[in-house]
């Protein structure tokens, strides 16, 4: 007999799921707006010219290919904690920082998760309704019991914020809270400044412990705009823990470039906090891959690229906003009764459209146009060559 003769067939990632159909339609008009990639106008990945620069004086340097410290490339965790707290950040220059280099954001997360279930083992883990579909799954499969906190309140299109706060100021001290820094996924919901300095003093009032997800900064509404939260938790003198994904950012997906930012309370407890994370870094993956780390690193740390990059994130993110622009538009053209102006206000890569799953299984079935079953559109897989066709089949299907 097999060992694995018992083994069941695990259920297909949704999302992944949903990509094999999408491969597998013929229809030349097919559109993806299920999977979160950010594609250009002609429909491609870009490959963005600062990152192409950095690999092409990496190539000539012909470097030999050591193994990275546990943590990473020191100059990429120095450049991610200003990009997370701003270049003249005192708690940066007091060394109260620790961030190692992880396998994009979610070994972030999950090098934060295993040291967490270490400090507090008996911790509850809190999500938002909805999330990003692997934030309870990775908190579970890294021991915790995961609850979730109202967040998305579909009646307005915005957020249950009475029920967001009244959830927090209900859980026990050392509870986990994840918090999508910027550009919510799956929603495009965000939290206004006000609300988030509510959030900080629940946070803080309750002896709550905050993890921030930060995959899309740039996309919101700027680098630093969209790390407001992050540095609001930090200057209020929190404990915070941050995961930071590069993968839409640099459009560096495969290369699984990503950081764990923790805030300590002095150098020395940052020097032992350090000390205790790299023990989980190195049981799990031993020390991080160094080509999209070295990438990252060049470009943040030298001017001519840096600029050039933050241009080709501005364009990135311009582009995705006139897509929503686009979209709300044409659906209004097309003369269909609901009020879409909500899609303007959302933030980032994601919109929840409103659809049902039904108008979704049409828009799949009739139009070859593909979206998660949740109405989760990816506004940044639009572009002008397809926007009228989805735009067209939309009002179809909401007829
Ligand atoms: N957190 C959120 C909210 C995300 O949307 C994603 C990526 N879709 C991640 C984390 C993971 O990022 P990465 O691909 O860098 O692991």
């Amino acid at each position: 007999m097999s060992l694995f003769s018992a083994v069941e067939l695990a259920p297909r990632d949704p999302i992944l799921g949903l990509n094999e159909a999408f491969n597998a339609d013929t229809r030349p008009t097919k559109v993806n707006l299920g999977v979160g990639v950010y594609t250009n106008e002609e429909g491609k990945i870009p490959l963005l010219r600062a990152v192409r620069e950095a690999e092409q004086a990496r190539v000539e340097a012909a470097l030999p290919r050591g193994y990275l410290p546990i943590e990473g490339i020191a100059a990429y965790d120095a450049a991610v904690q200003k990009l997370l707290l701003g270049d003249n950040s005192p708690l940066i220059a007091a060394g109260r920082v620790v961030t190692a280099q992880a396998l994009g954001g979610t070994g972030a997360l999950k090098i934060g998760a295993d040291f967490l279930k270490r400090l507090n083992p008996a911790a509850k883990v809190a999500i938002s309704d909805p999330s990003w579909e692997n934030h309870r799954a990775l908190f579970e499969s890294a021991g915790f019991e995961v609850v979730a906190y109202p967040y998305y309140d579909a009646q307005s299109h915005g957020v249950n914020f009475e029920g967001m706060l009244a959830a927090l100021g209900s859980y026990d001290a050392g509870t986990i809270v994840v918090l999508h820094a910027c550009c919510h996924n799956p929603t495009g919901v965000d939290l206004s400044d006000a609300q988030w300095k509510q959030i900080v003093e629940v946070v803080k009032a309750r002896n709550l412990v905050p993890f921030l997800d930060i995959a899309y900064q740039g996309f919101g509404d700027g680098i630093d705009a969209d790390a407001a939260a992050v540095r609001l938790f930090a200057a209020a003198e929190l404990n915070v823990f941050v995961s930071s994904s590069f993968s839409k950012s640099f459009s560096l997906y495969g290369e699984r470039v990503g950081a764990l930012s923790i805030i300590t309370e002095s150098k020395d407890e940052a020097a032992r906090v350090l000390s205790q994370l790299k023990r989980v870094i190195r049981t799990n993956y031993s020390n991080p891959p160094t080509h999209g780390g070295a990438i990252v690193a060049t470009v943040l740390g030298t001017p001519a690229l840096r600029a050039m990059w933050e241009q080709e994130l501005g364009e990135m993110r311009d582009r995705i906003r006139a897509m929503r622009n686009g979209l709300v538009e044409r659906l209004k053209a097309a003369g269909v009764p609901r009020d879409f102006s909500f899609v303007n206000a959302q933030r980032g890569m994601f919109s929840y459209s409103g659809l049902s799953a039904a108008q979704v299984d049409r828009l799949r079935e009739e139009f070859g146009i593909y979206a998660v079953s949740t109405g989760r559109i990816c506004v940044a897989a639009l572009n002008m060559r397809n926007i009228d066709a989805v735009a067209n089949a939309v009002a179809q299907v909401l007829k």
